[in-house]
Formats: C-alpha cells, structure tokens, sequence
C-alpha cells in the first residue's frame, strides 16, 4: 500500500483527452434489466462510459485494500503505522470513487433529464428505471430550461477539461490577494488551463443559482427543494474536481492542509480553513430558496 496522493484529476483528464476511440462495449458489471424495470435510455457518452469503468477500478482497488488489512490484523502484522496507511488510502479511494462515479452520473442526468429517485446501469449501457417507481414523477423535468447550467453541467466540464490554452490573467486577477498578517503563506502557483478553466466554470454555476424558479406555475417547494439540492450536487462535483487539480499541481505529496486560491492563481496554505466559496454559495442558496 502506497501513501501517495492518488492522481484522481489527471486520470480524470486523461478520460476527456480521448476523443478517437471506440467506447467500452461492456461495463464490466452483472447489471441486467429485469422484470418490471422501464428502460430509460442506453448510455452512449464515451467519457461517461470511462468514468464508469474507472469507478469500477476504484471499487476493486478499495476491496482489494480492505481484504489485505483485515488479512494483516487476522496474522498479527498490522502495525500502527500500517494501519494508519491503509486509513489514508481508504479516504483517498473513497473519495476519489465518490468523484469519478458522481461525475458519471450527472451525466447521465445531463443526457436524460428526468426527475428519477432512482436508476440503474446494466452491463449493456441501458439505464433503467425501477418498477416500483411512479412513471409520471420520472416523467417530470427537474430543470425544464435546456441553457440551466445544470443540464449543460457535463459538457461545460468536458469543454474546461478539453482546453488546452487561454488567457485566464483577468480571471486570476479578480480573485483576492494573499493575506500573510493572516497566515497565508504562498505554496506555490496553478498553470493548467484545464484547472483555471474549471474554476471559470464553477463561477459560471454559481451566478446561476439566481436565476432558480420553480419550473411552471404555483410555488411547488417540494420541486423546488429538489431543484437546490440538485444545484448543490452539481457545486459540490465541480468543486472536489478542482480542488484535486490544484492539489494534484501545487500540493503532490499532501504536504499541506488547508489551501486556498489568491491573486494571480496563487495557491496558499492557511492557517484555518478557507470557508469564503462555501459560505457565499449557501448564502445564495439560502436567499433563493426564501424567494
Ligand atoms: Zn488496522
């Protein structure tokens, strides 16, 4: 068991750089439509499909990981130190499944908007819908505007993972300078447009939380409380997938706790979390829920 950082963002990357191939026929899982089950669509996507593979990597990595360390403490090799390893490997695939797999199915939801509790993959690339689900609820769009950043929410990070050049000086120049009475010390500085693009998009999502409405007519909160959480999944998925890009670029060997992004691209380390990003999104949540 290594302790390196996993390089979840350029394995990410590396899926959205294939463009030429022919796509995985199979997703390698026992997924079958069974009795009662609707079929909703048949995943097409090439990235999506290799996100789902990765996921599946993912998975067989952590149970691999998990049998060797019961396997340790059962002979009575398991040492502290081994054990605290094998604690951070565990985060690290968990999170970086929890990424990868999220990524896959917002685009699912990207390709077929509906408002489904829950759907499944088969191995076929179907997606199937339970029978025991409400057929009209499924029917119904969460977000019936086609231009919400939330159903262009897939293609917008294909498209910044896709860049490849781009002048980002105005961007990093309206961000906040480094605050050293703070503690702020300057770790380094991001590079990738890949990663600078992603941070445009994520600005992008934001100032669309003000354009939230419920879909048609009377004041639906139950709709609209789906709506935000929705959104909030969306924010959540764009911000872990830049942050490991900028981890993965300034911070490698997890050297650092906290950090966060200044003036120019500067990343910091910080002294306490930086909680700026998190605070200004759930205070639009909030005002737009209370509309
Ligand atoms: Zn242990």
């Amino acid at each position: 068991m290594g302790t390196k950082r996993l390089p979840v963002f350029q394995t990410i990357a590396g899926i959205f750089a294939k463009n030429d191939v022919d796509g995985p026929k199979e997703a390698g899982i026992d997924g079958a439509v069974k009795k009662g089950d609707h079929v909703i669509g048949t995943v097409t996507d090439l990235q999506a499909r290799l996100l789902f593979l990765q996921s599946q990597d993912y998975v067989k990595r952590l149970e691999v990981a998990k049998k060797e360390h019961v396997k340790w403490h059962l002979e009575g090799k398991a040492s502290p130190s081994f054990c605290a390893e094998f604690h951070k490997l565990d985060r690290s695939l968990t999170k970086a499944l929890e990424l990868v797999s999220g990524l896959f199915w917002e685009s699912v939801d990207c390709s077929f908007p509906r408002n489904w509790a829950e759907a499944d993959i088969t191995n076929d690339w179907r997606l199937v819908g339970s029978g025991e689900e409400d057929p009209d609820f499924n029917r119904q769009v969460l977000f019936p505007d086609d231009k919400s950043p939330v159903r262009t929410f897939f293609d917008d990070i294909r498209k910044a993972l896709q860049t490849t050049d781009g002048d980002f000086s105005a961007d990093g120049a309206s961000l906040d300078a480094v605050d050293e009475k703070a503690g702020e010390k300057v770790i380094g500085k991001i590079t990738d447009p890949r990663v600078k693009a992603l941070y445009c998009a994520g600005k992008a999502i934001r100032a669309s939380i003000k354009d939230l409405r419920p879909p048609v007519g009377e004041e639906d909160l139950s709709q609209k409380h789906a709506q935000l959480e929705k959104f909030g999944e969306v924010v959540d998925s764009q911000t872990s997938l830049f942050w490991a890009g900028v981890r993965e670029e300034v911070d490698p060997d997890d050297a650092h706790g906290n950090i966060g992004l200044r003036k120019d691209w500067v990343v910091v380390s910080l002294s306490k979390p930086d909680v700026t990003t998190v605070v200004i999104s759930l205070s639009d949540l909030i005002g737009s829920m209370l509309r």
